[in-house]
């Protein structure tokens, strides 16, 4: 079998992170190592997709309620604006094969690119 995921022993709390936001079948947590003012991770409860790819084509409602998720979270934290990122990949910087998208925002002018 194999091992449980970071996020999923976050969310089990088998390891410590706090969730900011739950719903049914998503949740979100702070990033360990933020790149931007906001940067939170929003995660499925199923760790049965790897990335944002298999996610589309398994299941689009839940990739629908992970940009709901990530909505809500810039409207309480930041001004309802959000940069959503997946990383694909391992030469994507993909590090953690549960897929989730990361949400950063209050991102300054001059950070908007790359
Ligand atoms: P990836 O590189 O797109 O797979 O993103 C994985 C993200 O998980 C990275 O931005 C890490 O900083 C983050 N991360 C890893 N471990 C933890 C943790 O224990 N709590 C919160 N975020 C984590």
């Amino acid at each position: 079998m194999t091992e449980p995921s970071i996020f999923t022993r976050i969310l089990s709390g088998d390891i410590p992170g706090e969730i900011v936001l739950e719903t049914e079948t998503v949740f979100a947590i702070r990033d360990i190592n933020p790149q931007a003012p906001l940067h939170m991770l929003v995660i499925p409860k199923t760790e049965q997709f790897r990335d944002v790819t298999e996610l589309a084509a398994g299941d689009p409602q839940l990739l629908a309620e992970m940009v709901a998720v990530a909505k809500r979270i810039a409207d309480e934290h930041a001004n309802g604006e959000y940069r959503l990122i997946f990383n694909n990949g391992p030469s994507a910087a993909q590090s953690v094969f549960h897929v989730h998208a990361h949400v950063l925002g209050n991102l300054e002018e001059n950070k908007l690119v790359g």
